[in-house]
């Protein structure tokens, strides 16, 4: 059996509704998974983050997300003039009740004076609540037989709101429930992103985290494959919407899909490998609006190559740069300043060294401050945040030394701060002032593919 996950832009419409589910009328028994209409998780968080200064702006995007639901529910339903009105009824009222409990969040918010991570995760999960729930009722209409399912129910996770980790014990012992579902007579839908804690409060996965639900219940359930379906056909070379020409890749293996989407490919939750991966289901990432292009699959396999087989990029990083006061051996400095970035979960892009210091590359947004304070204590700290990185993934092992040489002269007039090179792991990843960022990958990317 296969896992079929669709994102945010598949959902975005009545039109994507409808032909998302002619591509799911050509399996036999599948399992689902879907995310949030296009938009409404940043509506949602938008929404959240208004409440305190301003309920009624908070109010409003919470309108607003109520009315794209209900113009897709009304739009979809048209085309069945016999029973649309019954699947509007219903629909309408799940609308109802969703938005009135997130208009009560948000009165929580601006009464506390206060949003809490656990607060935040609540809001986000009706995202896909909503989306969920309601495409199985028009999936019914359209002709398939579909049973909603609560990931609630299913995706017991710890409480490490905002970034949840999934508890795959509890998985496991789901798992004859899943297969049961399989096998009824209706395709089981599912809403990615969310789950419960072992206290039942609802957790998230993190963003793009529906990619990560689909893989677990791949894993799960043994699944075939695990297909992404997104609007891009695969894992391209460079993200389609910022490099004209880049391409589709047809093959890349775990690793490598992990690098890339870890350092910032947003076609992938960096998640989604490890579940696939241990189980060894291949993923294959497809595009509804052409569904039958073959799109990248990701597997075990490594396939060699003369170049590179991908790039990304973040666009807004700070490096941290600490220089030992000289109280401790080196060895004993960098323990200690690791130490701290593990305190706070703070997640490492590239490291440099040098006897007396280390320079971090860790993406702005992740909350530095009481980081930064205690890692005053083991000698001076520089910040600067106007950085952002490139990433090569894939390197030819080969040919590396040539490449690195070939890449550092395309870059001959971009200002590089900090350079990290994996020959194994076959990575490069060139830290340069965020204003250097797409005009060097633009320039390297013609030059390598
Ligand atoms: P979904 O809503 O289906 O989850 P996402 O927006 O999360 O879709 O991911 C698809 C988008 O990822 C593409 O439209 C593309 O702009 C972006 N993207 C970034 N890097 C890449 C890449 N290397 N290959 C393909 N898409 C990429
Ligand atoms: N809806 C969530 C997000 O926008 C999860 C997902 O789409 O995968 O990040
Ligand atoms: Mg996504």
């Amino acid at each position: 059996m296969k896992i079929l996950k669709f994102g945010g832009t598949s959902m975005g419409d009545a039109n994507t509704w409808q032909r998302v589910l002619n591509i799911i009328d050509r399996y036999q028994a599948p399992f689902i998974v879907v995310s949030a209409t296009a938009r409404t998780t940043r509506e949602l968080l938008s929404a959240a983050n208004k409440a305190i200064e301003s309920l009624s702006e908070a109010q409003t995007k919470a309108k607003s997300i109520q009315q794209r639901h209900q113009k897709i529910i009304s739009k979809f339903t048209d085309d069945y003039p016999k029973k649309g009105d019954q699947c509007q009824n219903i629909c309408g009222q799940w609308i109802d009740e969703q938005i009135r409990e997130l208009k009560q969040a948000l009165i929580n918010i601006q009464e506390a004076k206060e949003l809490t991570p656990k607060t935040k995760d609540a809001i986000l999960s009706i995202g896909e609540q909503l989306s969920s729930y309601l495409f199985v009722q028009c999936g019914s209409l359209f002709g398939i037989p579909m049973q909603w399912v609560d990931a609630a129910d299913i995706i017991r996770t710890d409480s490490d709101f905002g970034q949840a980790n999934p508890d795959t014990d509890y998985l496991k012992q789901k798992a004859p429930e899943l297969q049961e579902l399989v096998h009824s007579n209706r395709i089981p839908v599912m809403g990615g992103f969310y789950g419960h804690d072992a206290n039942n409060t609802t957790t998230t996965l993190g963003f793009e985290g529906s990619d990560y639900t689909a893989s677990l219940i791949g894993a799960t359930l043994n699944a075939e494959v695990i297909e992404i379906w997104t609007d891009v056909s695969g894992i391209y070379t460079c993200d389609p919407r910022v490099i004209d020409d880049a391409k589709p890749i047809s093959h890349l293996s775990f690793q490598e899909a992990t690098e890339l989407a870890y350092f910032g490919a947003k076609v992938l939750h960096p998640s989604t490998t490890k579940p696939a991966s241990q189980k060894q289901i291949p993923i294959s990432v497809k595009n509804i609006f052409a569904p039958n292009e073959p799109g990248t699959c990701i597997s075990h396999e490594i396939q060699e190559t003369e170049g590179v087989k991908a790039m990304t990029f973040k666009k807004d990083c700070v490096v941290i740069t600490v220089t030992s006061s000289n109280t401790v051996m080196g060895y004993e400095f960098l323990a200690n300043v690791f130490d701290i970035l593990r305190w706070h979960h703070l997640p490492v892009d590239a490291v440099t060294t040098t006897e007396a210091s280390v320079s971090i590359a860790i993406e702005n947004g992740n909350r530095i401050d009481d980081a930064i304070e205690q890692l005053q204590s083991y000698g001076s700290v520089e910040l600067d945040s106007s950085q952002g990185i490139i990433s090569l993934v894939g390197c030819a092992t080969k040919k590396a030394q040539l490449l690195v040489n070939d890449i550092l002269l395309y870059l001959k007039d971009t200002p590089v701060n900090m350079i990290s090179f994996s020959q194994p792991k076959g990575n490069l990843n060139i830290v340069v002032p965020k204003e250097y960022v797409i005009p060097s990958i633009k320039e390297i990317h013609q030059q390598l593919f």
